[in-house]
């Protein structure tokens, strides 16, 4: 049975919240002397500790809860909250399924975790036979899903995610930074069916605001709270707040964007099937393409001379290029490039 209290770390469950006396006063009327701060200027003033408006636009927007909803500075640092949460360091263990995304390898470097990592089967799909045995580790703690999966784009099988989110008695995280781009329904509100579950999102790719630093968590509320204990006072600046709340605002902004990116994604696949330099281009539900070719070091040489950068990824899947879908012009400099390669 899933647990959340004998998952947690001891100190961890022991912490409270960081609270202000502001929080206590509520209000925005009084004369404030209480933090510190310097009486003049416009970004003069701490931002408000819980992102209160931006949770609430997004949970109208996702029509969930503003307490299944947390915002981490970017979803890496979410990434590495969960981490402090349910990982003792030089003790517990994590899994994930390589090729993907490499910040769970990193934070777990940080934080002196063991990440276990089972390779993905040629379909790029989970292998759950290799992966059962595992369950039955009670120092394993978390599995990772990246679902687009970077660098290889694809989906997972949601059965097969089903599988596991059913059977791991542990905290299981879908990374869907890039699931904006896919037309398969999202996990975001799975955490009603199961508690176990954590999902990531971004406003750094289909929101079009990387700089910005906004991930989102949704989860139960339980976890939700380990979330905010754990996370710095003022994680999300007063500006970057503002620029996702406008985000919200111009929906019409990011339904074009992301439109224009899927059609000129669908326009760059006909044209790189064209070129003999391209082997072979992976399924993709993202907003970029793993492509195989005979060298991958050799072109992304050749592709940096002619000041287009790609990533080479020949060191995860061999002779492999991810492409990001970039505006019109900029696909049609990559093809001209590729031409001359
Ligand atoms: N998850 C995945 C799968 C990613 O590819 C990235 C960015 N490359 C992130 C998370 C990080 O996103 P953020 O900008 O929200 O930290």
């Amino acid at each position: 049975m899933f647990n959340l209290k004998t998952l947690v770390r001891q100190n961890i469950l022991a912490l409270q919240p960081y609270s202000s006396a502001r929080d206590e006063f509520k209000g925005n009327d009084g004369v404030f002397l209480d933090a510190n701060e310097n009486p003049f200027g416009t970004l003069n003033r701490y931002p408000n500790s819980d992102q209160k408006i931006l949770k609430q636009k997004l949970a109208d927007y996702k029509k969930l809860s503003s307490n299944n909803i947390f915002v981490g500075n970017g979803s890496d640092e979410i990434i590495d909250l969960i981490y402090r949460i349910f990982c003792n360091p030089n003790q517990d263990k994590a899994l994930t399924f390589t090729p993907t995304f490499g910040m769970y390898q990193v934070a777990a470097d940080i934080n002196a975790i063991e990440l276990i990592t089972l390779p993905l089967n040629d379909k790029f799909q989970i292998n759950t036979d290799a992966l059962t045995p595992y369950f039955n580790d009670d120092n394993l703690k978390l599995i990772f899903i990246c679902s687009p999966n970077n660098p290889t784009g694809n989906c997972f099988n949601a059965s097969d995610i089903e599988f596991i989110l059913k059977n791991f008695k542990g905290i299981v995280v879908i990374d869907e930074a890039y699931a904006d781009f896919s037309d398969r329904e999202s996990w975001s509100k799975s955490f009603e069916s199961y508690p176990n579950l954590i999902v990531t999102q971004t406003f750094s790719k289909a929101w079009a605001l990387a700089a910005a630093r906004i991930g989102i968590a949704y989860a139960s509320k339980e976890i939700v709270q380990l979330l905010n204990k754990v996370k710095m006072p003022y994680n999300i600046s007063q500006l970057n707040e503002k620029a996702a709340i406008e985000a919200l605002d111009n929906r019409s902004t990011f339904e074009s964007n992301k439109r224009i990116i899927l059609e000129e994604k669908a326009k760059l696949i006909q044209e790189l099937k064209t070129l003999d330099i391209i082997k072979k281009i992976y399924p993709s539900d993202a907003n970029f393409l793993l492509v195989e070719v005979d060298d991958a070091n050799q072109l992304y040489q050749n592709l940096v001379e002619q000041k287009v950068i790609t990533r080479n990824r020949n060191s995860l899947v061999k002779n492999s290029i991810r492409i990001t879908v970039g505006k019109p012009e900029e696909n049609q400099q990559l093809i001209k490039a590729l031409k001359n390669s």
